[in-house]
């Protein structure tokens, strides 16, 4: 499995004097990474029909929330707004 690390950070740590060990890291192949973004859902329940519960999802990453059944909202682990990854102990991440 790939690995990733910021450069800047990286170079923090090799002293001045290790030119050459600044230089292989400084000019390494760079991977097109984005950060993961975090979040747990809140969840309040919205209403009941006909026995079945129908929850208010709201994301704490970007605060946008929407509709699901109380059988498929622990399938939301990503927020379908901001992508943001769903960590909370309730949804198995
Ligand atoms: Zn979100």
């Amino acid at each position: 499995m790939a690995r990733y690390t910021d450069v800047d950070e990286l170079l923090k740590y090799i002293p001045s004097e290790e030119m050459m060990s600044r230089f292989a890291v400084a000019y390494a192949p760079i991977a097109d990474v984005a950060p993961v973004k975090h979040g747990t859902w809140i969840e309040n329940l919205s209403y009941e029909y006909n026995g079945d519960k129908v929850y208010d999802l709201i994301c704490t990453n970007c605060g946008r929330s929407f509709k699901a059944e109380d059988w498929v909202r622990k399938d939301y682990h990503y927020c379908p707004y901001c992508g943001a990854k769903m960590e909370d102990g309730d949804n198995g991440l």
